[in-house]
């Protein structure tokens, strides 16, 4: 098998697959209301994914994310779920996650621990539950929090992803960050990318996360930790909350220099930044041309990983923006 080093020199480990771009939610900031999806016959099933995702595993992928869309809507994921969890089992993945808006997690939470899944990425951006449902266009916020508890109480850890929404979710930060200290979560911040087209009010939302955290720091001491994850934030300590404290800023520090990451999208395409639209497309040599065709193609994608994203110019200018939103590749 070959190395997994990209044209920059950067050790790629890590695979985010989007296993359907259809969510029952429709967070303003993500997609427009009204989304069109990919064909079904255009996806891969699950068997295509369970393929590519052995092939990149053979050759050095150690982290798999499912994110979407909501994962947790396609139909029979567990099916998923249980293949990709055997790689963990068998120690050929060190850690097995998930990206999800928690509406069906009290559903899926014993399917998600029976698999391997030790710690999940939960999408809360309000704990009010009007601005919740206005975020989300009609999400439940107490079938969240059920579900949230639901995977805690499996001893599966729980990371709080919430993007920082100017003049939206702004005097939430220190409830959330109290909420998550209290249970034990994990809180990671995230300033919203200028991704895919429709997007109402996308300039007006965005917010510097060193203005987002003001209140934050006025109130509690932030020291820097050591920690990584195995993605793109840094850690901070917030005393004497005891709240481990993730921030992921593309647009204000950018975080390319260390990316270690491929997408997969659910129709067989590798992009190889969330900020580019660059892709190569897997699915014609999965389905017809096999596993050679496969290798050669992922070493294309290794060579042609861009250097670094270019969310500042396209947030200014909008003819710059890239068309696909973020249910495409997933977050
Ligand atoms: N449905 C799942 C969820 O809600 O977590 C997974 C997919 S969602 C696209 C993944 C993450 O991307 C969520 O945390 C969401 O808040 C974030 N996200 C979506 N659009 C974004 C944008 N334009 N900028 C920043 N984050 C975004």
């Amino acid at each position: 098998m070959t190395s997994m080093i990209d044209g920059q020199g950067r050790h790629i480990d890590y695979l985010r697959i989007s296993v359907t771009d259809r969510c029952n939610f429709r967070c303003h900031y993500c997609m427009p209301e009204k989304q069109t999806f990919l064909p079904h016959g255009d996806l891969l099933d699950y068997s295509e994914i369970a393929l590519l995702a052995n092939r990149f595993i053979a050759h050095g992928i150690r982290k798999i994310r499912l994110t979407g869309g909501e994962p947790l809507v396609r139909r029979d994921i567990q099916i998923l779920l249980k293949e990709l969890g055997g790689h963990v089992a068998a120690g050929r993945l060190d850690e097995l996650t998930l990206t999800t808006n928690g509406s069906r997690l009290a559903l899926f939470a014993p399917i998600l621990a029976a698999a391997h899944f030790r710690r999940i990425n939960v999408s809360l951006d309000s704990l009010n539950p009007e601005t919740f449902r206005t975020i989300t266009r009609g999400g439940d916020l107490a079938q969240v929090l059920e579900g949230i508890a639901a995977a805690a109480a499996q001893g599966i850890g729980i990371k709080i992803n919430m993007v920082a929404l100017k003049g939206e979710n702004e005097t939430e930060l220190l409830a959330m960050a109290e909420f998550c200290a209290a249970n034990g979560y994990d809180l990671s911040l995230i300033e919203t990318m200028p991704l895919g087209e429709g997007v109402a009010n996308r300039q007006d939302r965005y917010i510097a996360m060193d203005d987002f955290i003001a209140p934050l720091r006025e109130r509690y001491a932030l020291s820097p930790l050591a920690h990584r994850s195995s993605g793109p934030a840094r850690y901070w300590n917030v005393a004497p909350l005891g709240l481990r404290l993730g921030l992921i800023t593309p647009l204000s520090h950018n975080f390319c220099d260390d990316c270690n990451r491929l997408r997969l999208t659910t129709d067989g395409k590798i992009y190889m930044c969330l900020g580019s639209s660059m892709n190569v497309d897997f699915r014609k040599a999965l389905r017809e041309d096999g596993m050679a065709a496969v290798d050669i193609l992922l070493q294309k994608a290794l060579r042609l990983k861009p250097a670094r994203h270019d969310f500042e110019r396209q947030l200014a200018d909008p003819e710059l923006r890239l068309s696909r939103h973020m249910n495409a590749t997933g977050g």
